[in-house]
């Protein structure tokens, strides 16, 4: 007796450059490159915001709106900054991320991971992949700050059997990746996710560089980082920093993916364990464990790692709320003011946790204007509730 084929093995994935069901939302996930696309309707993070159902699916609880720390960091049962003792030479950061992959797929827990290279001719083009051996984890090690299918490569884990997999990868694709879970024949899934914010088209990539830094085609890596600057690293090894209130916004007001404009996924919710930087010590990582399995994939690494408390000063809400005009009109301030804003928000400026709060309340009050102004009719849905609540903080200009 034969079984039945799935109903979504009928579907047909997109070809490349066609037009995705989220239209100008559409953050090239990847899932709509697949025959998984027969789930989009539900599972497209631009489409259907369901953190509380998917929360609930993957953590056993959602987010408890009256807890500040909850709405911020989403669902968490331990946080820290960490580094690693020996960083990994041309990672991001230290490489934890690389570093826990690579333990886990050595120790048998996982057969592959999903991760991102480059491709061969274009150090920023995402190139997604399965990786089998640790030399292809590391080959994905670094980020490709542009957006990236991710998702492409489903239907090759259903086709090859695989029955325990690690997904490294951003919010968006996360959210997608958790709704056709149940569909990809595993029997088990772990997430490992990265925050993420503003990414870019390749080409909004190359604007980005080019109106930004002195020699853009040297870039090999850069980061918004905790001082208020963007840090580029260049090829010959020298650092390039631009502080945040010097960037053209004119230029850039465009520049960033309209899916990164209108995401709410900062902090990646819905992964199992989160490594980022914005919640620690200026080159220390941030780590977020949302659940048993993330602290049983965290637990693999912490004999590699110096590890100590998160921590939190100073007070983000009077730069948060004089920020907000800008947000709305794409203002770009001298850059005799950038750099004396610079000093001072770094004086008395937010730090540790506070500054990942400043950072999320920037970006959920420019998120929730872009929305308003060009998808109103999106808004009470496509906006979690735990969002709503930090927006309504700040006096926004009126419609
Ligand atoms: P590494 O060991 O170098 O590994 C990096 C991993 O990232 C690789 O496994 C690769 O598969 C994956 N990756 C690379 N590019 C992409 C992509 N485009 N999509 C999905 N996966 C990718 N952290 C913050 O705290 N605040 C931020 O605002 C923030 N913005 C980010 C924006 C983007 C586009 C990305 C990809 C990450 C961002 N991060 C942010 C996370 C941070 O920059 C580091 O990636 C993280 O701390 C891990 O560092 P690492 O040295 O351990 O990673
Ligand atoms: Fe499809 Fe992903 Fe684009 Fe949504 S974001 S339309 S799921 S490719």
């Amino acid at each position: 007796m034969t079984l039945a084929q799935p109903s979504h093995q009928k579907a047909k994935a997109l070809r490349p450059g066609a037009r995705r069901p989220a239209k100008d939302l559409c953050s090239e996930c990847g899932l709509c490159d697949t025959y998984y696309i027969h789930y989009v309707k539900e599972a497209c993070a631009f489409l259907n915001q369901q953190f509380p159902q998917l929360e609930t699916q993957t953590h056993g609880r959602s987010r408890d709106l009256d807890s500040d720390d909850d709405c911020y960091f989403g669902v968490h049962q331990d946080m820290m900054a960490a580094r690693k003792q020996q960083p990994i030479e041309g990672a991001q950061w230290t490489g934890i991320v690389s570093t826990i992959a690579i333990e886990m797929l050595n120790r048998g827990l996982v057969e592959g991971v999903v991760c991102v290279q480059n491709t061969a001719d274009d150090r920023f083009q995402p190139m997604p992949v399965i990786a089998r051996t640790p030399a292809d984890i590391l080959a994905a090690r670094v980020n490709k700050p542009t957006l990236s299918p991710n998702l492409s490569v489903l239907e090759q884990i259903e086709q090859s059997g695989l029955k325990r997999l690690l997904v490294i990868g951003v919010g968006c694709q996360i959210q997608a990746l958790r709704a056709v879970e149940d569909k990809l024949g595993l029997e088990q899934l772990y997430v490992l996710g990265t925050p993420c914010v503003d990414n870019v088209t390749r080409a909004g990539l190359q604007k980005f560089l080019e109106t930004t830094s002195r020699s853009p085609e040297t870039v090999v890596h850069y980061e918004f980082m905790q001082d208020f600057r963007v840090h580029f690293k260049h090829e010959d090894g020298s650092t390039e920093t631009v502080p945040f209130f010097g960037l053209n916004t004119k230029e850039l007001k465009d520049v960033f993916a309209p899916s990164c404009m209108s995401c709410f996924d900062y902090v990646n919710g819905l992964a199992d364990l989160v490594v980022g930087y914005m919640g620690a010590p200026f080159g220390w990582q941030w780590i977020v464990v949302r659940n048993d399995r993330g602290q049983g994939m965290l637990d693999l690494v912490m004999d590699q790692l110096d590890v100590q408390p998160v921590m939190s000063q100073g007070d983000r809400t009077a730069a948060v709320q004089q920020s907000i005009p800008a947000y709305d009109k794409g203002v770009t301030l001298p850059m005799w003011a950038a750099k004396l804003m610079g000093v001072v928000i770094e004086k008395i400026g937010p730090k540790g946790l506070e500054y990942a709060r400043f950072s999320i309340d920037s970006h959920f009050t420019r998120n929730y204007l872009f929305t308003r102004r060009n998808y109103p009719e999106k808004l009470a849905q496509h906006v979690p509730e735990f969002a709503k609540r930090i927006v309504s903080r700040y006096k926004l200009p009126p419609q």
